[in-house]
């Protein structure tokens, strides 16, 4: 039976970490401060909301939200994106998409201060991370895998890891942030021929393909560890991931659930990189 790898873990640790640097930065007279953009009313951006200023409040990040009307126009999103870049209180901006159809997405996501960019929106942020450059903000989901990684200390530098997915939110930035750990990295995608021979050789398999249960036993090498960065609903209205669970775990040395995974470790990543964006703005 393979060992679980929890995201609750991680984030109760990080929390702690992350408690102790927002009363460092609170001592200096700074406090970290998230702003959300929100256009209308979404309920998936509410639920995610919701969700954020819990977690930022619980470690002493604080949160303002800059609700718009749902038909507001390019210009005047513009401007208050700017407003906000020029803010000093803020430090953090999250940015909820997608945006309603009458707005230009590609416009307003070079507009995002890349200093204050935490949800890795603005291509210079992404470029910093295929230049493995650290200075930036990463995508907070492949971020959140490196996390897992650490926190139950499986080694990266040399490993077999491959990647299930090429999408720029997930597969290709991972991509980057595991070659910049020195791991050997594959990544494979809907046109990948025989898949499991090259599945079967990771010591490390992510699977980000958005395809629920798409990874079985038989892609799996004996003890490898295998983080699922799936989200899906199943046939009986279910959360599960993109690995089928109780076959993987039969051959897996280690394994993230979902829900219980990826997902809860990302948004302490995304409140970690509020605090980094704090820092980054007080010069610091
Ligand atoms: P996407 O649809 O943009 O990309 C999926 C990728 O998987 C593509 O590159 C495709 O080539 C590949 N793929 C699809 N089916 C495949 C197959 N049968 N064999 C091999 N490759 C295949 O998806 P995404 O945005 O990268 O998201 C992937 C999954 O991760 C989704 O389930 C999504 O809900 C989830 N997700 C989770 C988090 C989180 O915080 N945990 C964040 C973002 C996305």
């Amino acid at each position: 039976m393979a060992e679980l790898l929890k995201g609750l873990e991680v984030t109760k640790a990080m929390k702690e970490e992350m408690s102790v640097e927002v009363e460092k930065l609170n001592s200096m007279g700074i406090t970290p401060t998230l702003g959300i953009i929100r256009v209308g009313t979404r309920p998936d951006d509410l639920s995610y909301e919701k969700g954020a200023i819990k977690r930022c409040e619980s470690v002493g990040v604080k949160v303002k939200v800059f609700e718009l009307a749902e038909d507001i126009s390019q210009a005047e999103l513009e401007n208050k994106i700017k407003e906000i870049n020029n803010d000093k209180l803020i430090n953090g901006i999250l940015l909820f998409r997608p945006l309603p159809d009458h707005l230009n997405e590609e416009r307003v996501k070079f507009l995002v201060s890349p200093e204050k960019d935490i949800d890795c929106m603005n291509p210079i942020n992404i470029a910093k991370v295929f230049a493995g450059d650290e200075s930036g903000f990463a995508p907070c989901t492949p971020e959140a895998v490196i996390e897992i990684l650490d926190h139950y200390n499986i080694p990266i530098q040399g490993k077999n890891v491959v990647i299930i997915g090429r999408s720029m939110i997930v597969g290709k930035p991972l991509s980057m942030l595991l070659l910049k750990r020195n791991a050997t990295v594959t990544i494979c995608h809907t046109k990948t021929k025989n898949i499991t021979d090259i599945t079967k050789n990771a010591e490390i398999l992510i699977v980000a393909a958005g395809k629920a249960k798409l990874v079985t036993k038989d892609y799996i090498s004996p003890g490898a560890v295998v983080i699922d960065v799936g989200i899906n609903v199943d046939e009986n209205g279910n959360l599960c991931g993109d690995v089928d669970f109780s076959s993987a775990e039969e051959v897996a040395g280690k394994i993230t659930p979902v829900p219980g995974g990826v997902g809860t470790v990302t948004t302490s990543v995304l409140v970690k990189h509020i605090i980094k964006a704090a820092k980054l703005n007080n010069l610091l």
